[in-house]
């Protein structure tokens, strides 16, 4: 479970997390909406110990990673993080890309790495590609590697930060199709989207968040057709 409670973020005199409260259970799948610049990377990546909170705590699996004492590599191994960029390194073949951490990271040798990583390539429909270089991919094909990448670190959770959102249209789908199987295999996601239609229909919470705070959240069904808040009326009449 991750437990995210009174977290503050500023920049400077820039509060971008107003006191942000937040627990995902184990299997839920919790989709954040808002505009651009409410605070939904850097919530994110606040979760994920890439920035540092100014105050609150924030719990992984009851461990506190704000605690100077708390080992935040293996608190951050729990956490699959998948970005709207691949980030996927270019000189490497897909296999190398699935190898790389579990060897250096993992202390997995070769063999077990490689088996591994094939077995999610197959997960992710890719199976024939582990020879392939990122830049002979489609960008669909990048992304679910860079989901397959995460997967193979055996994460409890994982993050997605507008992992579509950098895509042709006609890719959308196959990297949605893959993240509506892991939410159905039980893993605990929580995903930053512009997707409304996998927000309702994978989503088992939706959560609108607007100038660093979470203004309504709820069933999904429920917030994107009933919406109670006016900001997020607005924002729903904007985007839907
Ligand atoms: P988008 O939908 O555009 O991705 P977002 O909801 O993810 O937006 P954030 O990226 O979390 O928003 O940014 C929230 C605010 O924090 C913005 O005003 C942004 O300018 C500011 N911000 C984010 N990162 C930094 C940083 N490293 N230094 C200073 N300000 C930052
Ligand atoms: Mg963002």
């Amino acid at each position: 479970a991750i437990e995210v409670r009174g977290l503050v973020k500023t920049y400077g005199d820039n509060e971008v997390l107003k006191g942000i409260d937040l627990t995902v259970t184990a299997g839920e799948v919790v989709c954040i909406i808002g505009p651009s610049g409410s605070g939904k990377s850097t919530l994110l990546r606040s979760v994920n110990v890439l920035e540092d909170p100014t105050s609150g705590t924030i719990l992984i699996e009851g461990i506190d990673i704000t605690d100077e004492d708390t080992d935040i590599d293996r608190v951050r191994q729990r956490i699959g993080m998948v970005f709207q960029s691949f980030n996927l390194f270019p000189h490497m073949s897909v296999l190398g890309n699935l190898t790389l951490a579990q060897r250096r990271v993992k202390k997995r040798s070769k063999a077990d790495a490689e088996k591994l990583a094939r077995e999610m390539l197959d997960r992710v429909g890719l199976s024939e590609k582990a020879d392939a270089y990122p830049s002979h991919l489609s960008g669909g094909q990048q992304q679910r590697v860079a989901i397959a990448r995460a997967l193979c670190m055996n994460p409890d959770m994982m993050l997605f930060d507008e992992p579509t959102s950098a895509l042709d249209p006609e890719l959308v789908g196959e990297v949605l199709q893959v993240m509506r199987q892991l939410a159905d295999e039980g893993m605990t996601m929580l995903v930053v989207t512009h997707e409304m239609g996998f927000a309702r229909e994978v989503g088992s919470r939706l959560i609108f968040m607007a100038d660093g705070n979470i203004v309504e959240q709820g069933d999904p069904r429920e917030v994107l057709s009933n919406p109670q808040e006016q900001r997020t009326k607005d924002f729903l009449s904007r985007v839907l």
